[in-house]
Order: structure tokens, then sequence, then C-alpha cells
């Protein structure tokens, strides 16, 4: 009786736990919106919820089906793959391998976990549907009109107005779905029957239109109506039509009068198809409201000339103009693999001055990049002028000297009558300030709101600190990461640049990545830096290369490599390492080809960009005791990226390449420490922290020597009283490498100055976002964007995965298994950190006082994590006020390590932990 008493538990008790673990946030690739998907084999992952005190949680097999449609699916029924029970722990990025999968179809998947808990029941049913995999299946033509209009002009001040494209159609009986495929370049906004198709602005992404171009992906299901039904498109310059930079000599040119490409195919619930495509048919107009739009000097909005029913059935379109068909963009047509930029946040303004009669400034209260949203009511004709900038004058006016020629200035025409509402279309902003001239009457706070606008992603990380400076400068990084992301990573979002600078995120991508779920971008850019990449093998500094500069250095181009190994670390994807291994091999193979010699790399261009100057005027420094050189630079790098390629090599299956790898590492170090490593003095070249930090962090020391080396790293901070020397590259490794070699405490000294040059000093000077230079409020006006992300270096990094304690390991990326060591400092009581991993939320909440630490823990399902705690010995360490080492859940690794740490291992689960320090 007894045992079947037990048996019944133990049924009830696995039941239990079978209904308590569940399979949640089924993902396909990076998209939040799964919709056309253009790889052949997309990847699927998947997070395990358990309840919390649910500890150890590992999956064990997994088992996915894919079905061709909803009702297969809730029949569980997969028609498309079954995988079968697959014995695996893998949970992120699995590739699907069933039937293959066809243009624009949708499918429907779920999946069963086995985990050593239980068993999931199926998950709910997820989606993704197809893009358009082979450009045969584009049915319809390009169209749009090659020429301008006698109210545009076309100059370096080229002002074209938007084109509004329609077609009105039948639709012939009840719609079961209608999907539309479109690429307006360079930036459109689709609607049909007057409604907006989806949320997005300022689509598509940016491309290197000499390579690719993107198309976007829209469910209009609801959108379309039984019967007539219109379709509207209105079409602006974005990066396509860049007539407004196309003086620079360095600017590649123009690519072309805007255009569209549209495919709407919609299914009936009678089974049958339709398919509505731009031709010769549609019509067109450029004399509407949109009188000129680009991205640097803002939009004119005239609303007495508005379309009204444009984009309805029945409009009146006579004086419309038919189409040209036109040639296609040079490029190659793919969808848009990253969700689109949205307006992600509203901002009420904080105050309303009046200069001047009729002029006004007005104070957002945060930089940030987006536009001002109107609400304004008066006579017709009344033109609103809405102008922007980072910072004001001492007399309180803008001040705009550092968004150089770009004029930033939006207008709208008002049409009169009841109140009105807009805001531009296909320009954004950078900036704080607005001033505001010709409003009807007195501007109150309530007609503006502010939108931020960024590439549409979670913000994945949360740290705060008793330390209110390191906060503030962690929420400034927010702002100024956030304003940056514009379908590429852009330097700067305000002057008349806005480029995807490649040297100003090489490890700032990694830092990103913390606070962002950023991988769809940084995997999206990866493409846009092959696509720049030349014949012969070069790498730009900026792409996709809007600007012109092949300078053939390492450290900005080598950002392509780093972030390769930045998406493979943060979120466990190798494919972007596989998918570019060829061209990355082909610039190292270029680089060492014509910069090499005797194995030293002899090509720099930036040097250690933008170190602090001597003086709070000085935009470069003068003093030559404060520049590292070049090569010394140039060769530290390529030796970093030979180490990382070798990595690369192994995953995409190139394992010989290796031999070549170790063959130059083994050249270059000897080399390297024969040209710059001073014997005598234990230090490199000139003895900056730079010359000295790279050769150490890169492991390019000769064998006894780091801690010497690292003697004189302190040394020179220790002069310069404990404040930041080095420029952007040097900021890469500085606080890590200072945590690595033992002086926590000095990383966390700069990390938490409010003295220049630091990071707190611009926080001191009223800085909202981060500064391109130290003195960014007193050098040269014309380089100092006020929202410029290159200075941050490895600070994020350092705080979340050293002063936070989370940090992914080299073995099992993607946080699959999890170091957690947080540092303490003297001076610092607490830190709360907290990281959407791919996994789930991981957690590292410590406390510390006096020699106690109390440290609440959180490790999701299916991962495994590494507890470091400098502890007097295990005995001093509970876990809920129990012995940890009674626990059966914590597995002791070390008893001491190095750094006097005791090491324990732990599965998932949440866990409350104190300990007495040493
Ligand atoms: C950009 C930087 C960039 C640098 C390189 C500047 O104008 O704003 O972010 O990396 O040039 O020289």
């Amino acid at each position: 009786m007894r045992n079947f008493i037990g048996i019944i538990c133990l049924l009830i008790g696995s039941n239990l736990l079978a209904q308590n673990i569940n399979v949640v946030n089924l993902k396909c690739e990076y998209l939040i919106n799964p919709l056309g998907v253009d790889v052949i084999q997309p990847r699927l992952s998947w997070q395990i919820n358990a309840p919390n005190n649910t500890r150890g949680v590992e999956q064990q097999a997994y088992e996915i089906i894919v079905a061709s449609s909803k009702t297969n699916i809730d029949k569980n029924i997969g028609d498309i793959w079954q995988s079968g029970r697959q014995a695996s722990s893998q949970s992120v990025l699995i590739n699907y391998n069933g039937k293959p999968l066809q243009s624009s179809a949708y499918y429907y998947w779920k999946v069963k976990v086995h985990s050593n808990k239980g068993a999931s029941g199926w998950s709910s049913a997820a989606f993704w549907n197809m893009g358009i995999l082979d450009n045969q299946q584009w049915k319809g033509k390009w169209i749009g009109y090659d020429s301008s209009f006698a109210w545009d002009s076309v100059s370096q001040w080229a002002r074209l107005s938007a084109r509004y494209f329609r077609k009105e159609f039948t639709s012939a009986s009840k719609i079961k779905r209608a999907t539309a495929f479109v690429s307006g370049l360079g930036l459109y906004e689709l609607y049909l029957n007057g409604k907006k198709a989806g949320n997005d602005v300022l689509a598509p992404a940016p491309a290197d239109y000499r390579k690719s171009a993107f198309y976007n992906t829209y469910d209009v299901t609801s959108l379309v109506q039984p019967g007539k039904n219109a379709i509207g498109v209105v079409v602006g310059n974005g990066r396509y039509f860049t007539m407004r930079q196309d003086y620079k000599p360095h600017k590649i040119n123009n690519f072309g009068y805007p255009k569209l490409l549209l495919q709407l195919e919609i299914e009936y619930t009678d089974g049958r198809k339709s398919i509505i495509t731009t031709d010769e048919t549609w019509k067109f107009t450029a004399d509407g409201p949109i009188r000129t739009n680009n991205e640097y000097d803002g939009e004119e909005y005239d609303a007495t000339k508005e379309l009204t029913g444009w984009n309805i059935a029945g409009f009146n379109e006579n004086n419309w103009l038919p189409v040209a068909t036109v040639t296609a963009p040079a490029g190659n047509l793919r969808s848009q693999m990253i969700p689109g930029m949205k307006v992600m946040q509203l901002i009420q303004p904080v105050s309303i001055k009046e200069m001047a009669p009729g002029k006004y400034i007005m104070d957002m209260g945060q930089n940030f990049s987006g536009w001002v949203k109107l609400r304004v009511q008066g006579k017709r004709g009344t033109r609103v002028q809405l102008k922007f900038a980072e910072s004001l004058q001492p007399d309180g006016n803008l001040y705009t000297a550092n968004l150089r020629d770009a004029r930033v200035t939006d207008i709208y025409t008002l049409k009169g009558g009841a109140v009105e509402g807009w805001r531009p279309s296909f320009v954004y902003h950078g900036f704080r300030y607005v001033e505001i001239t010709g409003f009807p009457g007195k501007p109150t706070l309530a007609n503006f709101t502010g939108e931020l606008v960024f590439d549409e992603m979670k913000t994945t990380g949360h740290l705060t600190t008793d330390n209110a400076t390191i906060n503030a400068i962690l929420k400034n990084a927010w702002w100024g990461i956030a304003s940056n992301y514009k379908g590429m990573p852009v330097d700067c979002p305000q002057r008349n640049e806005r480029q995807p600078w490649l040297g100003d995120r090489a490890t700032g991508a990694g830092g990103e990545s913390f606070l962002f779920d950023n991988a769809a971008l940084y995997a999206k850019w990866l493409d846009d830096i092959e696509d720049a990449q030349t014949p012969e093998g070069a790498i730009p500094d900026v792409a996709p290369a809007f600007w012109n500069y092949y300078s053939d250095n390492v450290t900005w181009p080598g950002t392509y490599i780093l972030v390769a190994d930045m998406l493979h670390r943060q979120f466990g994807d190798t494919r972007n390492i596989i998918k570019h291994y060829p061209s990355m091999k082909k610039w190292m193979d270029y680089m060492r080809g014509r910069f090499m010699k005797n194995y030293i790399v002899t090509k720099d261009k930036y040097g250690d960009w933008c170190v602090p100057p001597e003086s709070l005027e000085l935009i470069r420094s003068k003093d030559s005791t404060r520049t590292t050189d070049g090569e010394l630079l140039a060769t530290s790098y390529y030796y970093k990226l030979l180490q990382l390629m070798k990595g690369f090599a192994i995953i995409s299956n190139q394992a010989t390449d290796t031999v070549l790898y170790n063959e130059l590492l083994v050249n270059i170090h000897k080399a390297f420490n024969d040209k710059f490593f001073n014997v005598s003095k234990n230090n490199y070249s000139n003895n900056t922290v730079t010359a000295n930090l790279l050769p150490l962090y890169f492991g390019m020391m000769p064998a006894g020597k780091e801690k010497a080396v690292f003697e004189n790293i302190y040394n020179k901070l220790a002069a310069d009283n404990f404040h930041i020397s080095t420029g952007v590259i040097g900021t890469q490794w500085l606080l890590r490498g200072l945590s690595k070699y033992n002086k926590p405490q000095t990383a966390y000294t700069l990390a938490a100055n409010t003295t220049y040059p630091s990071w707190g000093y611009m926080v001191q000077q009223g800085a909202t976002t981060i500064w391109e230079l130290w003195n960014g409020n007193t050098a040269n006006p014309e380089m100092n964007s006020q929202n410029h992300l290159m200075l941050l270096g490895d600070l994020i990094i350092w705080l979340y995965e050293n002063a936070g304690g989370i940090k992914a390991t080299n073995a099992n990326p993607g946080f699959k298994e999890i170091i957690m060591q947080p540092e303490f400092y003297s001076g610092l009581q607490s830190v709360k950190a907290g990281y959407q991993s791919v996994y789930g939320t991981i957690t590292s909440n410590w406390q510390l006082k006096g020699k106690q630490l109390q440290w609440e823990v959180a490790v999701p399902a299916n991962t495994t994590a590494l507890l470091c705690i400098p502890a007097v010995s295990i005995q001093h360490i509970f876990e809920n006020n129990k012995h940890i080492n009674t626990l059966a859940e914590f597995k002791i690794i070390t008893p001491v390590d190095a750094n006097g740490n005791i090491v324990l291992q732990t599965g998932s689960g949440h866990y409350t932990i104190t300990a007495t320090l040493k």
C-alpha cells in the first residue's frame, strides 16, 4: 500500500513538474514581428520558464514541429518539419531543417522540451512568414520619375519634394490574408485605404545601395477591404537621393531619384489569389504637402497642399501624372531582417521661454534623436518653424556651430481650421532645444511632444549603483546609444555627418549589447560592411560606405571582426562568423599583403583618436608624449584580430587556416616586441597607457613581464591623478585591463571621476548624453557633437561584467554559462544588475556592509553559473541561511582560485547568498 501511494505521489509529482516547465518567447531569427524571413534555414529560439523555486533546470531534448497552416499546428501536425526528439541542450538559434520553405508562405511552429525536471507540453504556436526568396518572384516593376520639378532644386542645397504614388484595385472576394512587400527608396510610408501599414518610421533601413536595398513586409489583412481599395505610398529621399551631400569630395555619388517597388499578395477565403504590383498603370504627383525632405536640413510640410483622400478609393487623380518605369536599384533586393525604427518613447518638453517677440526656445530636458510632434491651430498659410540644437549659447539662443552646415529646420504651414497635428516623415534630428518661430499665438508645452526614434529593440539591461555619477553616466549612455541607432549604428545624430563609422563601435557594440537587444542590428551591420568591401579586399572606415573612406587602417575596419565576435559571445550566434569568414580573411590577407613589413603593420590613420588634450581649449593634443605610435596600434590590433580569426577558422570549419594564423602570431609577437618593447624600462614605445595596455591585454608581452608593464600603466595613471589619458582605442580595454591586473579600485576611480577628463565630468557639465570629446563643451565647436558614443570605451562592459558580475564565458557563449564575479570597491556599497540574456533574465544584486555580503542571484533555466566569492572560507557562505556546502545544488569547482575566490557552480534558480568576505 505504502509503495502504491509512493508511486501515485511520484506520478502526481512529475506531472506537476511537467506542467510547471513551459516554453515561452519563441523567436524566429531576431525578428520581433517575423515577417519577410529571407533565409532558407531560419533559426529558431525559445526560453524555458520554470517556477522560481525550481532549481537546476536543464533541457535534455527538444522537439519542434512546423506546419503549413494554423489548422495543422493547432492539431500538432508538423507537415513541414518534425524534428523528432533531439537530445540536445540547445535552445537558442536552432537551424530549421525541414522541407524547403516557399517564398511569401506563412509557417507555424511549436516546441516541446524535455528537461531534467520534467517535460513541457507543446508551447503555444508562433509563426513566421517568408520573404521573396528569388528575384524572379517579384512580379512588378520599379516605378518613379527620374527628374525634378519646377519647385524642386537639385544642388548642394537640394530640395526635392516627396512623391505620392497611388493605385486602386478591387478585391474579388472575401480576404483570408494580404501581405505587402515594399521597397521605397530612400524612405517611404505605405497606406492602404487611408491607414498606414505598420508602425515603422523611416523605412526601409539604409543599405550600401551599390550592392543592396531592403524591402519590408507587412501583414495588411485588416487593411484590405472587400470591393474597391486604394494603395498610397509616399516616397522621400533618405540616403538614396543624396544630392545634399554630393558636394563632399569623399561622398559616394547620389544613387538616383526616389523609386518604388511593391507587391501585394492577396489570398481569398475561396482559395483564389491575386497579386497587385507597381507598374505603369500607377499615378503619381510630387505637388503634395511634403515640399522638401532631407536628413540634414529638415522637412517642409505645407498642409494647404494636402491631397485629401489621395490614399483612399474614389480620389480624383486626373491631375496626377503617369509614372515611369525606372531602372531597378543597382543592388540586390533583400528583406530587411531587422525590426524597423519606431517611435520608441515620448518626451514631454520641460520649458518654453520667449527670447524675442515671436521667437521661443523650448527645452526638451534631454538630448535625443527623433523629432517634435506639433499640435497647432491658426490661420491658413501660417508657417511654424522648428529649428533644432543640442545646446544653447550663453544668451540662451540655439548653439548651432557644431551642426556645421546641417540646417536642421522643419517648417509646417497650416491649412487653417481645427487643431492640426504634424510630425515629419523622412527626417530626424539630434537635439535637446528647439527654436520655435511663426507660431500662431503663444506656444505652450502642450503644443509639443518629443518622439525618440530608433530601431525597435528591447532594453535588456538595468544597472544601478549607490554612486549617483555612475548611474547618471549609464543613463546618458542609454540615451546616446538609442539616439545613434538608425538602421545602422551612426556616430552622431545631429550634424552634417551621421555616418556609420566602424571604429566608434569596436568594443562599444559589446557594451551596448548589455543595454539593448541589438543582435539583429549588428548582424545587419556586418552585411553592410561586407557589401562595402572592395574586390581587392579593403574594408572602409564607414559602412554602408556613404562616405568613401577606404583608408586601409586596422583599427576602424577591425570592428568587422570584433562585432562578429561580440555576436558570438553575447548571443551565441556563429552564423555571422561563418558567413563573413571568407571576407574577413580576405581583408586580413589584403592588409598583410600591402601594409605589413617584417611583421609590423605600417599603416594607421586615426591614432588613439581623441585622447584628452592637455588644455580644455584644444581639440587635439599637441603633446607628443600623449600620442601613441600608429604602427604599434595597427600591429597590436592586427595581432588581436588574428587571435579571433583563429577561433573563427575553427567555427567555420577552416581549421587548416589556423596554421598560418599561428605562424603569424609568433612572428608578429617577436617583431612587435623587438620594435616597441624597451627592455630596460619594461614599457612599450613612449610609455603611454595605450602603448602598454594593448600588448598587455592582447597577450603580446614577453613572458614574465606582465606585472612590470602593468606597473607602468598604473604609474602613469597615478601621475595623472587617476584620470584617463587614453583615446578611443586605449579606452576600449582600459577598465577591464585594470580589473584584470588587480587594480579594480583604480578602474572604479576612473569610472566614478567627476573632474576632467572623465565621463562624470560630462555629467557635471550638464550633459544628458556622451560627448565626442572629453572637453566637448570647450574645444573647437565644430568638433563637439554632444551625442557620440566612442569615448565610452569598455565602461559599460566593465560595469556589467566586473561591477555587476555578469559575464558570458568563452567556452559556452551566449550566457549558456555565466561567470558571476562581482568586484567590490571601497566607496561603493551596492550594485543592482539585471540582464535579459537569450536564455532569460540574469540578476546580480549585491550589497556590502563592512565585510558582510548580501547577494541576490538569478540564473535562467538551461544555463549554469560559476559564482565567485572572495569569502573567508566556504563555511562563511550561506544560501537562504543554510551553509552552502550542504546544498546539493552547489558544486565547489575551485576551493580558492588565484584571486582568492571560492568558485561554486550552480544551475538555474533564484538564490539569496550571504557571505563574510576576506
Ligand atoms: C566621426 C567619428 C569618427 C571619426 C574618425 C569623426 O568625424 O564623428 O565618430 O570615428 O571622425 O576620424
